[in-house]
């Protein structure tokens, strides 16, 4: 939140500041920042036509204005062949290592493979069961069934998602297996229904995928810490299968 107070640059603005920090005795061109829909974070800078042209991937609309003048620093430094400063370095890494982002780029590359789903009963656990019994514990009964599966893929970031365009509850096949506590995918589980209950929101131009209802709704889970507590600690020691 801070400086929005000042007019806040846009980012041709960052851009063409941190170029003249680079170099100073070169007029800058005019500089063109695009986000593109890539499937991975990766983000491009050419000269084009006379043209600074940047292409950043939509992942990083809504990363904080210190990460992208950390890219622009590291666009523009490689594009002149540079030295990146470590600080720009790190703050960009960091920023892509945290958990949410790590999430959305799986998210995104799941989306854009789009395999087909296996079956609801697993050999360890069966979500169609589970969806019944949180059905019946939490919403009644009254939840409409989606379409409910196990991914192929053996995610540790995505552990479950509502894909609403599809109405479907996918689950990460790592946790089809016997180390995976019932109360752990019933918590993944009850997580998407609640997905499928609290619709995002948009608040203050910010998409608000876990409202404050989504989270006080999560709260009443009983296994709630021990679930989450396992997924950090026992979910990162499980060895590949096959
Ligand atoms: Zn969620």
């Amino acid at each position: 939140m801070q400086g929005e107070s000042l007019e806040k640059e846009t980012p041709e603005q960052v851009y063409r500041r941190v170029f003249q920090e680079l170099k100073p005795r070169t007029a800058p061109p005019p500089i063109l920042v695009q986000y593109r829909s890539f499937a991975n974070v990766n983000s491009f800078i050419e000269f084009k036509e006379g043209r600074l042209l940047v292409r950043i991937s939509d992942l990083l609309r809504q990363a904080p204005d210190s990460v992208h003048e950390a890219l622009a620093w590291i666009l523009l430094c490689k594009l002149f062949r540079r030295r990146i400063p470590g600080r720009h370095k790190d703050r960009y890494r960091r920023y892509l290592n945290k958990g949410e982002v790590v999430q959305a780029v799986e998210k995104l590359r799941h989306e854009r493979g789009r395999k087909p789903i296996l079956p609801p009963a697993g050999e360890h656990h069966d979500l169609l069961r589970i969806f019944d019994e949180l059905n019946f514990r939490f919403f009644h009964g009254l939840m409409s069934q989606p379409v409910i599966g196990w991914s192929r893929a053996e995610s540790r970031h995505i552990l479950g998602h509502y894909d609403s365009a599809h109405n479907a509850i996918v689950l990460s096949r790592i946790l089809d297996r016997e180390e995976a506590p019932a109360f752990v995918v019933e918590y993944v589980m009850y997580h998407e229904m609640l997905h499928l209950r609290h619709p995002v929101e948009r608040r203050a131009g910010r998409r608000c995928i876990h409202t404050p209802e989504f989270r006080k709704a999560e709260e009443e889970f009983p296994a709630l810490k021990q679930a989450k507590k396992w997924m950090e600690t026992v979910l990162w020691r499980l060895s590949a299968r096959r």
